[in-house]
């Protein structure tokens, strides 16, 4: 790995400047890439997780990091232009000049989860593209079939001084990760972000932490609960509940607590008449994960929470070695049961009430800073109490997740669900490095300025007018 990224950055120094035309290529390669071999990669992808829908992989990891690469396409020439920034009064008569130049930053490392492991690595890349870098990938272990299929195309479609990838578990990873890039952007869990961090900064390498933790629903009196209980199960279900952004747990107004949950349900049965062999449903992607979330049901109910199995089908579970686990919601949850210490990352889903909304805030407000929070309801004094007396990543309103698929909004969390972001420029702009060039003009501007030794009474002029 060292003397890949030795090699890239010797490349890459060399080349400078590159024109815009080396960036877009490599974006198209990409998304080459991922059109010609979508259906492969489809296929390994349920194989990794024991099923996954070919359907729902080909939106969430393929057509959809398809149409940011074209997004990134359309906007890199106006995103990589130069900004003329103003100077100080009188110098831009003199004929001084500032502006800002976005640079590429070199070579930038993408450490990749499993849960969406095309879209989170070729999605990051994109960017990194963009702004002109070279790019070296670790993909997760948990999805070796992928991450291998993923080193196999990227050598066809890039050289090794363009992109490289690089599979292996943890010790790989931790290798990766104390690398001297330039930039490294990492999505995974918070703790694993943090032994990144730690990691990085022995070189002082900058991070992009793409983290998770608890994103809350809030949900307004005002909301329709039957339409938020579809829109709450579309987010928890869709890859079994192991997205980052899913809907950790939701937080109702006491009275409306059945309705809420009720809504949930009836949104689960609609989309999911069965589980079991619905092709639809992902498995979750490992026995480990699949007994943690046994452990943290069984916790909650040990700890007096009654838990109730969204099973519309009626199907034995027990007797299936599918990893599939039903919607589980958890009512009358408490601060000291796993299910409301973890990020759930899986198909279960506290409730939690509130008398006032308050309640509410404040709980959120005492807890990590989520990735998402979501308010449901039509009282927008409501919704702007809750927005502007909380934090988070992002927030969707009235739905949950939506606001990452929104190309032009940058994406990323905040405190413990993260730092630094990507999508929209602002995701240029982390990868870039941002360069202030000024152009002195021809007069002795430091004399003028009254900066110039012998100090005197230009001087002090110049200090007098500073501090008026
Ligand atoms: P993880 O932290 O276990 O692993 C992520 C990557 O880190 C893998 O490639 C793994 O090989 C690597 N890794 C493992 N040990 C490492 C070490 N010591 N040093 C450096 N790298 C190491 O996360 P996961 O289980 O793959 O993914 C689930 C988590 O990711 C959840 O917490 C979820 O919220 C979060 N997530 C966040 C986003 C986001 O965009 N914010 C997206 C998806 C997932």
């Amino acid at each position: 790995m060292e003397d890949v990224l030795r090699k890239q950055r010797a490349v890459f120094t060399e080349a400078r400047p590159e024109p815009i035309e080396a960036r877009k290529s490599r974006i198209e390669r990409a998304m080459k890439l991922l059109k010609e071999h979508g259906d492969d990669l489809c296929k390994v992808m349920s194989a990794d997780f024991g099923n996954r829908s070919p359907m729902q992989s080909m939106i969430t990891d393929i057509a959809g990091t398809v149409n940011f690469g074209k997004y990134c396409l359309k906007h890199v020439d106006k995103w990589s232009k130069p900004e003329r920034r103003s100077v100080q009064f009188p110098l831009g008569l003199l004929g001084a000049k500032a502006e800002l130049r976005y640079e590429p930053k070199g070579v930038i490392g993408i450490l990749s989860p499993w849960n969406f492991p095309v879209n989170l690595t070729f999605g990051p890349l994109m960017q990194v593209f963009a702004a002109g870098n070279r790019a070296m990938i670790k993909p997760s272990e948990f999805t070796a079939k992928t991450s291998l299929m993923m080193q196999e195309l990227v050598e066809e479609y890039f050289t090794p001084d363009e992109c490289a990838v690089f599979t292996g578990g943890p010790e790989v990873a931790a290798a990766f990760s104390e690398l001297p890039f330039d930039h490294l952007v990492f999505t995974g869990s918070t703790a694993t972000g943090r032994k990144v961090m730690e990691a990085a900064s022995k070189n002082l390498v900058p991070v992009t932490l793409e983290l998770g933790g608890k994103s809350p629903v809030i949900l307004g009196e005002s909301a329709d609960f039957a339409k938020a209980g579809e829109r709450i199960a579309m987010g928890k279900m869709m890859n079994a509940g192991q997205i980052c952004l899913a809907p950790d747990y939701m937080y109702v107004p006491e009275g409306k607590q059945d309705e809420a949950i009720h809504g949930v349900w009836q949104g689960t049965a609609k989309m999911y008449p069965s589980l079991l062999e619905n092709e639809d449903y992902a498995s979750l992607v490992s026995d480990r994960h699949f007994d943690r979330l046994q452990d943290m049901v069984a916790d909650a109910r040990d700890k007096g929470a009654e838990v109730i199995e969204v099973n519309p089908g009626n199907e034995d579970f027990g007797s299936s070695n599918a990893r599939k686990m039903p919607l589980t919601i958890l009512k009358g949850v408490t601060d000291d049961m796993k299910a409301m210490q973890e990020e759930i990352f899986g198909p279960v889903l506290p409730v939690k009430t509130y008398r006032q909304l308050d309640e509410a805030i404040d709980y959120v407000n005492r807890n990590d800073r989520p990735l998402g929070l979501y308010y449901f309801g039509d009282d927008s004094n409501e919704r702007e109490t809750v927005l502007t007396r909380t934090i988070s990543g992002g927030v969707t309103v009235n739905d949950v997740i939506f606001h990452v698929s929104m190309e032009d909004l940058p994406f990323g969390g905040v405190g413990s669900s993260g730092m630094g972001s990507y999508h929209g420029i602002e995701g240029f702009r982390e990868f870039s490095h941002a360069r202030s060039v000024y152009t002195q003009p021809k007069i002795d501007v430091a004399k003028l300025g009254g900066f110039k030794p012998p100090y005197g009474p230009g001087t002090e002029k110049a200090v007098r007018s500073m501090m008026k």
